[in-house]
């Protein structure tokens, strides 16, 4: 019998629904950001992969499916759709009328690594890529677009590492300084590192052999030798992320695995796959338009694992319980409580499966609870809910608010719930 290559897997009919409903949400948010969609070819020429995500890279030195043609030109399966993306928008001379465009695409990259949970050959991405805008405000904004995906997929715990890896402004000083840290190490590094620091010192930071991890703890970082403008930008983005309420850590060892990035690049990393991975990761790329042959213009990306983020969403709601309550309250304050147990009893009684928490905890962490017990509803009542007689009902799948008044907010409550 014939069976997929290694590395490769079938997307069965039952996993799909989870496929369609990530990049529905996704599409959502795409669409309120001004992002547009982009299709790009599967193939492109090797050359455009190896220019820009550079030739001393995992990607470029060992994982891309190349191969000639039947006249021999040297064609590469995409291994990630940035470099596409700005063929794109530089064949087809899309800054002309604005340089300012944003682009999202969805689907599959291939890359020829050892195969394990969330790391397959053809895998898929989820990218969005901005052009023509050079301020910090833009690179807060699209980590704050993959926080909001993951919030409305459910997943807490995720956090954003941000590093900056400066411009060709400061990188020369702080090569300079890697250099003479790795020259002073050279008999412990490893045979790739030192042919990286050859070709390109900053990869030496990404070695994952444990020695060279070691070698390095205490290598210059780029933060300690940011230009002034690299700095502030650096901190703009930082405010901004506090400004909306974006967690995110500063991480001074995050470097990517692609040499394109200048400035801001960011991973959100979990661990809900076992050993620490990312399920995005992006960052500026201000010369890259440039390099490959368009005008100046700067721009930013980021890519999503969607293959590991659809494990982590089915991990989540394998822990869910599978018949959750058709409402959980969410009591905030005394009246509220007390309303709130007298509803629940009534509830209760007229057949309805009900809950409620008598802890008195915050909005998040009781609306946390709601979604751990899976509860399809939630009634969210408060003191100015109760005063402004606006009680708000949300259904948890479709994620849409009904306002409920005081007037006999169970027999509406069962209406509106008996009828979904
Ligand atoms: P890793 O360090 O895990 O190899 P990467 O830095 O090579 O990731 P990127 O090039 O940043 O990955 O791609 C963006 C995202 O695509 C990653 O964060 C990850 O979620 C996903 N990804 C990368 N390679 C694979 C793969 N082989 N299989 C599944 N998902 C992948
Ligand atoms: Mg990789």
């Amino acid at each position: 019998m014939i069976q997929t290559i290694r590395g490769f897997r079938d997307i069965l009919p039952e996993e799909t629904p989870m496929w369609q409903k990530i990049e529905t949400i996704a599409a959502e948010i795409f669409r309120n950001f001004g992002f547009q969609e982009i299709r790009i070819p599967i193939m492109e020429k090797t050359e455009l992969f190896a220019r820009s995500i550079g030739e001393a890279t995992d990607i470029v030195e060992k994982e891309m499916y190349t191969f000639p043609d039947r006249k021999g030109d040297k064609l590469t399966l995409r291994p990630e759709a940035t470099a596409s993306i700005v063929r794109s928008y530089i064949q087809h001379k899309m800054y002309a009328a604005d340089p300012v465009r944003k682009f999202y695409t969805v689907g599959p990259m291939f890359r020829r690594e050892r195969p394990q949970k969330g790391r397959y050959r053809q895998f898929y991405q989820i990218d969005a890529e901005v052009f023509g805008i050079a301020s910090p405000y833009i690179d807060a904004q699209l980590i704050q677009i993959l926080n909001e995906l993951f919030k409305r997929l459910g997943l807490s715990g995720l956090k954003a590492h941000i590093n900056s890896l400066g411009c060709p402004e400061c990188r020369p000083g702080f090569q300079k300084a890697l250099l003479e840290f790795l020259s002073a190490r050279k008999d412990v590094l490893c045979d790739n590192c030192l042919r990286r620091m050859e070709k390109n010192p900053l990869r030496t930071l990404d070695c994952k052999v444990p020695a060279c991890r070691k070698a390095l703890e205490g290598a210059p970082t780029t933060l300690n030798h940011l230009c002034p403008d690299c700095s502030t930008h650096f901190d703009t983005v930082q405010s901004t992320l506090k400004a909306q309420n974006v967690e995110f850590v500063v991480d001074n060892t995050l470097v990517r695995g692609l040499d394109y990035y200048s400035r801001t690049a960011f991973e959100i990393l979990t661990t809900a796959l076992g050993a620490q991975s990312a399920v995005a990761g992006g960052g500026r790329y201000d010369a890259l338009v440039q390099e490959l042959g368009g005008p100046q213009i700067p721009a930013i990306g980021f890519a999503i694992g969607f293959d590991r983020l659809v494990h982590i969403v089915e991990q989540l709601e394998q822990e869910k319980p599978k018949d959750g309550p058709d409402l959980f309250l969410v009591a905030l304050g005394d009246k509220a409580m007390e309303n709130c147990h007298l509803w629940l009893s009534q509830l209760n009684l007229s057949g309805l499966k009900a809950e409620m928490d008598y802890s008195g905890k915050s909005l998040k962490s009781l609306m946390k609870r709601a979604d751990k017990r899976n509860a399809r509803n939630v009634l969210i009542v408060g003191d100015e809910e109760i005063k402004t007689d606006a009680l708000v009902l949300r259904n948890m799948e479709t994620r849409t608010q009904t306002t409920i008044s005081m007037d006999d907010p169970v027999a509406e409550i069962t209406k509106l719930i008996s009828n979904i």
